[in-house]
């Protein structure tokens, strides 16, 4: 399967249309943005890292029933899924306090939660993704209470699954984000990435962190924080 004709270009990937109405082709760049865009710069490798790791957890994902966007990885920062309505919502799960949580709450970070949250936050950079609840996601028509539910489902199996991966890797699950799509029978289905750029990962051992919040908060060793995550990813421990 070839790329056509560019359809989107976003901050971290480009999509391309196929030969197939319901495929496309999604590129992953080195390009790295945080806080809306405010933040910009490159981490070498990263899309290498963040496509080759997303695709094995969707992977992973559907062993466990959960359906995916994902086809069929192509290259090292290609992947051919399959192309989605997305659902304008980023969906937001925590196991532990940190980022945007702790500053809101005004809480310290690292405290465990005994059930983990979900929040929505309404995909709309023009508004800066506003915090939303499940009522005002129905009052703006972005969702039906049906896909609501099934969305909250997934991301809970998700969250599961991917602790548990992530803890039999040294690694804790700190919290992540999801975005879903329909596909043209409006089946729900996991979409985006799944990749240190979309979650927070800690080692279990030291507390290191290995994900993008290297980067936001000018920590330094961002390129080695995404090389051991993924090495540990393909090593399996
Ligand atoms: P952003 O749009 O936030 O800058 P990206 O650079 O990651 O993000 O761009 C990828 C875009 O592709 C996102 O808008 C994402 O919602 C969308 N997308 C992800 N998976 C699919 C899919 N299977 N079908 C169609 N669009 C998708
Ligand atoms: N996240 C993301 N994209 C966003 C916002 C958040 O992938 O636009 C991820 C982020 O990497 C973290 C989790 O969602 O793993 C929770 O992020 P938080 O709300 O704390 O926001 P931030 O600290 O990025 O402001």
């Amino acid at each position: 399967m070839e790329k056509l004709e560019q359809i989107y270009e976003g901050k971290a990937k480009k999509v391309y249309a196929t030969s197939d109405a319901n495929l496309c082709i999604v590129s992953y760049k080195d390009d790295a943005t945080a806080f809306n865009g405010l933040k910009k710069g490159t981490i070498a490798g990263k899309g290498v890292v963040n496509n080759r790791m997303s695709n094995m957890l969707m992977q992973l994902l559907e062993k466990h029933g959960v359906p995916t966007h994902f086809v069929q990885e192509l290259s090292e920062r290609d992947t051919l899924v399959r192309k989605v309505r997305i659902v304008p919502l980023e969906v937001i799960v925590r196991n532990v306090s940190a980022g945007s949580f702790a500053k809101r709450y005004g809480v310290e970070e690292g405290i465990v939660f005994d059930e983990p949250t979900i929040e929505f936050s309404y995909k709309c950079d023009e508004l800066n993704d506003p915090l939303l609840n499940t009522y005002h996601a129905l009052a703006l028509k972005l969702v039906t209470k049906e896909e609501v539910r099934t969305i909250e489902n997934y991301a809970l199996k998700i969250n599961e699954v991917l602790k548990e991966y992530f803890l039999s890797l040294g690694v804790r699950l700190i919290d992540f984000k999801l975005e879903f799509g329909r596909l043209p029978d409006g089946t729900i289905v996991l979409a985006d990435e799944i990749s240190p750029d979309t979650c927070r990962f800690w080692d279990a051992k030291t507390g290191e962190k290995l994900d993008k919040d290297r980067f936001r908060r000018d920590l330094g060793g961002v390129e080695d924080a995404y090389r051991e995550i993924f090495r540990r990813v393909t090593s399996g421990r």
